[in-house]
């Protein structure tokens, strides 16, 4: 059989920039093209006449050109006017080249596709889509597909490029399909080369709405096959990961059991179920992979101190990493106190120790006497070296970048694999994180710790202050303390951190009587932890905060939580800093400030916030509103994997593909290799972030 060859050969006058810049937006193979379908459709089987043209609405005109000139007022265009019949049309190119001064001559007919509307000059089309014809050319049967390209490389080109990768692969004889007659009648599934031809060339009788929105049969037939190579994918990387080795370490209940005993309260239920598995994969000769989820306050950090535990009982280092100083200062002040007495050796490492303390820090980890090593990313760079790393927990993982994982997963591949938890509160619907992180497991908190009395949320538009100030102050003179979230500026960290500084300077001076404090993100880490530290000890008594404080901070105490411009934040961020209250006894309250008028999105999410507390129901909505690409992080949304199918609406289909995707891996290893080559081809890396 011939190798499969690139479309791109001669012919074509630069054929290596063409390919050059294809490959660039992933095109690289006959597969890629193949696989490159369209991303709408136009109509071109009909003509409209230039009066009958609705404004708004793109259409087809057949014209005839009668004068062509480069003029300069308004500005230096390209105008081309031109006749269908009586009617006048006006063409007009802000951008154009030479030669198309020279092709678009009088006497020339032309096609146009594009929006007829009033203009300068009079009715015109504004940088139509255009195609010479001769008198009398017919019209395509079929809609024309139009397809995602790159600057320089026209439809017309890539359309071409297209073709021939279809003529090659169908030549060669390779569209046969990678699952079996009977599977596809059971999953009610077209053959797939037929729903290749079907989208890149419809028939005449295709309706332009089941295209465009993706409910064609071909379509279905597609997207199944994208989450297929997904699934097949990811459970590859499993089966490889499973095949590794990693330490193994069983329960010995010698230090775990101390720590417990040291717990001023007992595990919930459902802690204790998360910890149970978390042991027992812990004792498996190959890596564990767990996700452990649980809502804000649920009590994770001790669930990950008794594995770090098991796993120092039987001899390894374990490393705790934390996304933000803050966070990982608390982790280290926690856990000393449940692990130090017990005389457990723990270390802390962040890019801000002094270089003496830091040199210490890593001769430590490098010689084994550190047994838990807790910090941010810093304890993955070049030169920190663990003696026998078993595990490592990554504490709200989505906030670390791909890069940093991979680093991490290099660090450990260095010794052994190492046993991997990683924590989340960012909670993913059960049904998402089930099908679609086919190579993670999954343990989940969901039941928060006895004897919390439930937040409640208030939503109270800016004008209101006085009546809130008045609140704070009452609450703050009872030994009460209090959170102030300033707005959130996305645009400028410039901007975010004058407005934290002026927000910490009207506090202050609205509150002369208080203790008022301020943290945000561009202070030095030392800074904000001697801040947090006084707020810890309740000599701050009202702490102004940029979101640094989003994630994990616990201070039982605070019972007021104030977030100005509410409706500029998200709304699993908006959860997570309501979570930073509500962990003492005290009846809590969180106030959400918001400017109106409100938009329809801000006014949604504002709802669901005041209507649920439930982490898993709040994520759930969260994806309503804005959609998985968004609502998991760059890697876990796929996006660059996912081009055609919807985790959320194409649900069955998910299903689908994981049991096939199962039955494939163990009965037709042949047909599951076709269809990753097919569908990834060089694009696998991105699946093992
Ligand atoms: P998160 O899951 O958000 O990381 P933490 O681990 O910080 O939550 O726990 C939140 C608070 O709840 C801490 O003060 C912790 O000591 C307390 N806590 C954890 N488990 C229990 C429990 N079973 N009973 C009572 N309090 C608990
Ligand atoms: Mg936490």
């Amino acid at each position: 059989m011939p190798r499969t060859r690139s479309p791109l050969t001669p012919a074509n006058k630069s054929p290596t920039s063409l390919a050059q810049k294809l490959a660039q937006i992933g095109l690289r193979n006959d597969w890629d093209f193949a696989l490159h379908l369209p991303i709408r459709y136009e109509d071109e089987t009909r003509i409209t006449r230039v009066r009958d043209a609705v404004a708004g609405v793109d259409c087809q005109v057949e014209v005839e050109i009668f004068h062509t000139e480069v003029t300069f007022r308004p500005r230096r265009q390209l105008v081309v006017q031109t006749r269908d019949g009586d009617d006048v049309l006006y063409l007009r190119f802000l951008n154009f080249y030479g030669s198309q001064v020279k092709q678009l001559t009088p006497g020339s007919r032309l096609r146009l596709f594009g929006e007829v509307r009033p203009g300068f000059f009079g009715v015109e089309m504004v940088h139509p889509r255009y195609r010479l014809v001769a008198l009398d050319e017919s019209v395509p049967e079929a809609l024309t597909p139009v397809y995602g390209t790159t600057a320089g490389v026209s439809q017309t080109a890539i359309r071409r490029v297209i073709d021939r990768a279809l003529e090659t692969l169908s030549v060669q004889r390779q569209f046969d399909d990678s699952v079996s007659a009977s599977m596809r009648s059971a999953l009610r599934l077209e053959p797939f080369g037929e729903s290749v031809f079907a989208l890149h060339r419809p028939s005449p009788s295709a309706s332009l709405s089941s295209l465009a929105e993706r409910t064609h049969p071909a379509w279905r037939r597609i997207k199944f096959d994208e989450l297929l190579s997904q699934q097949l994918a990811m459970k590859k990387a499993r089966a490889a990961r499973d095949a590794k080795s990693a330490p193994v370490m069983k329960p010995r209940n010698e230090i775990s059991k101390s720590m417990l005993a040291l717990l001023p309260f007992a595990l919930t239920d459902a802690q204790r179920r998360a910890a149970a598995e978390i042991s027992a994969d812990l004792a498996k000769t190959h890596p564990m992979q767990r996700l452990l989820q649980g809502d804000v306050g649920s009590g994770k950090t001790v669930v990950a101190a008794l594995a770090a535990a098991q796993a120092i009982e039987n001899g390894f280092q374990v490393a705790m990493m934390a996304p933000t100083e803050i966070l990982a200062e608390q982790h280290y002040r926690k856990l000393s106190e449940l692990l130090k007495p017990i005389g457990v050796i723990v270390t802390w490492l962040t890019g801000s120790l002094k270089a003496k303390q830091k040199r210490e820090a890593i001769a430590a980890i490098g010689d084994g006497t550190t047994q838990l090593a807790i910090g941010t990313h810093a304890l993955f760079q070049d030169g920190v070296n663990f003696a026998n790393l078993g595990l490592a927990i990554i504490d709200e993982q989505h906030r670390f970048g791909v890069g940093q994982r991979l680093a991490l997963r290099e660090k450990a591949s260095m010794v052994e694999e190492a046993h991997q938890l990683m924590m989340s509160a960012t909670p993913i619907p059960r049904t998402l994180s089930m099908s679609y992180f086919a190579d993670l497991d999954v343990s989940i908190i969901d039941e928060l710790p006895p004897g919390r009395t439930p937040i409640s949320t208030r939503l109270l538009a800016d004008s209101r202050r006085d009546e809130l100030l008045e609140r704070i102050r009452a609450a703050c003179s009872a030994g009460g303390q209090a959170y102030w979230v300033c707005p959130l500026i996305e645009e400028s960290e410039k901007l975010q951190l004058q407005t934290a500084v002026d927000t910490f300077e009207r506090i202050a001076t609205e509150f002369p009587d208080l203790r008022v404090g301020l943290v945000h993100g561009r202070m030095k880490p030392t800074e904000k932890n001697e801040v947090m530290q006084k707020f810890i000890a309740n000599e701050i008594q009202l702490l102004v905060a940029t979101t640094v404080i989003e994630v994990g901070v616990d201070v039982p105490n605070a019972s007021i939580m104030v977030i100005e411009h509410a409706e500029r934040m998200g709304l699993s961020q908006l959860h997570q800093l309501r979570g930073r209250v509500g962990r003492g006894a005290k009846q809590s309250a969180c106030v959400l400030l918001y400017q109106s008028p409100l938009g329809a999105l801000a006014k949604a999410r504002l709802k669901v916030i005041y209507e649920s507390t439930d982490g898993f129901e709040i994520a759930r909505q969260d994806l309503l509103l804005r959609g998985p690409g968004e609502h998991l992080g760059a890697r876990q949304s796929g996006a660059p994997l996912l081009r055609f199918a919807d985790i959320e609406r194409d649900v069955d289909l998910l299903d689908a593909a994981r049991d096939t995707a199962t039955w494939m891996l163990e009965n037709d290893v042949t047909n599951a290799d076709k269809h990753l080559a097919r569908w990834l081809g060089s694009r696998q890396h991105y699946l093992k972030a």
